[in-house]
């Protein structure tokens, strides 16, 4: 399982780009297009990990909270425009940020719809559904060549068996470029560690709120159904494992050191795995290739949440 595996799991309908910043680009119709489709999905995952078994789905509030003093006005800009659409969000003044979640910001978007999930046992409940519905699935196999032709496709395997079908629908995360006729995003390393449990009386508002904010890279954390702190961010532009891997550490010590910034008196404990660095886009692929068409669908950060919306 490839990124799946790392996620940190939040689902959020607001995406890194603001609704206001997409609407000067593409228009607000398609703004609100991109916004819905991610706020729908969240519903629509909800109803998908119902029918599961445990996999620690559960609906958030999602706290975007400014940086500094100059973000509180587009924040507040981001804010009419999604309340215009009928997203319920709220503003809170560092008044109420500080009296409710314990620490100092000049305002903050609170978003009631969010949720979190752990990526990892939902894909793999999704995989024994498969199986039940006589599925078959093949872990480990991975897919060297891809020829088309008029009548199919015929698929090469890295052990030299080959498949031969008539569509192949592609979803292969962050490999999915590889495939393509040339590179539509770029790799990026993010960050994450998770802490052991804490105490609900620690976590307060937190065990219900995934928090976020408006500095870039951000810095965003969630609670896990066993009240553990995972915290992620510091993203860069490494692309080199080693290089990236060599960083680690220091990541971990600068993630800890802005948690602690927040909450000077709270006392983490980075645990195994530390620090997480995974390759991340901006964006991501769904690829469909049937015959000698190849349809690509692109999605923002939400990736689970886009991607279902569009399947
Ligand atoms: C550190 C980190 C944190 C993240 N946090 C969040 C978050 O909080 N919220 C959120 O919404 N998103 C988050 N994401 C993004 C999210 O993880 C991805 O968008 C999502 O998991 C992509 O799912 P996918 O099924 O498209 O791809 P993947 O889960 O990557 O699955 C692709 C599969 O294709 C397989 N594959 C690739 N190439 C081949 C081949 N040639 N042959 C056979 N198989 C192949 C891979 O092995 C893998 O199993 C995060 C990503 C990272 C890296």
């Amino acid at each position: 399982m490839g990124s799946s595996a790392a996620s940190t799991g939040l689902l959020q309908y607001e995406i890194d780009t603001h609704m206001s910043h997409l609407a000067k680009r593409y228009g607000e119709t398609d703004a609100l297009l991109a916004y819905q489709a991610c706020a729908d999905a969240i519903g629509e995952l909800e109803t998908l990990a119902a029918g599961m078994g445990d996999v620690d789905f559960e609906r958030q509030h999602s706290l975007y909270y400014a940086s500094n003093e100059e973000h509180v006005a587009p924040l507040k800009e981001e804010l009419a425009l999604r309340q215009k659409h009928g997203f319920e969000a709220e503003w809170l003044g560092s008044e109420a940020i500080l009296a409710e979640y314990g620490f100092a910001a000049p305002g903050a978007i609170l978003t009631k719809l969010a949720a979190s999930v752990d990526p990892y046992r939902m894909a793999y409940q999704l995989f024994a559904k498969v199986i039940e519905r006589g599925g078959e699935v093949y872990d480990r196999t991975q897919m060297e060549e891809m020829a088309p032709d008029e009548q199919g496709v015929t698929l090469t395997l890295t052990n030299g068996a080959t498949l031969r079908c008539q569509y192949v629908v592609m979803a292969t995360g962050y490999e999915s470029q590889t495939w393509l006729p040339k590179p539509v995003a770029v790799n990026r390393s993010s960050y994450a560690f998770i802490t052991d449990p804490l105490s609900l009386e620690t976590l307060g508002k937190l065990r219900h709120t995934m928090l976020w904010e408006s500095a870039r890279p951000y810095l965003y954390m969630r609670t896990t159904g066993d009240g553990r702190l995972l915290v992620g961010g510091d993203d860069d532009e490494n692309d080199i494992p080693a290089r990236r891997d060599a960083r680690v550490e220091e990541k971990a010590r600068g993630l800890t050191r802005k948690v602690e910034a927040l909450w000077p008196t709270l006392d983490i404990n980075p645990t195994f795995p530390g620090v997480a660095p995974l390759r991340k886009q901006k964006t991501a692929c769904l690829l469909v290739l049937t015959r000698r068409t190849v349809h690509v669908y692109i999605s923002p950060w939400p990736t689970v949440a886009m991607v279902l919306a569009i399947a």
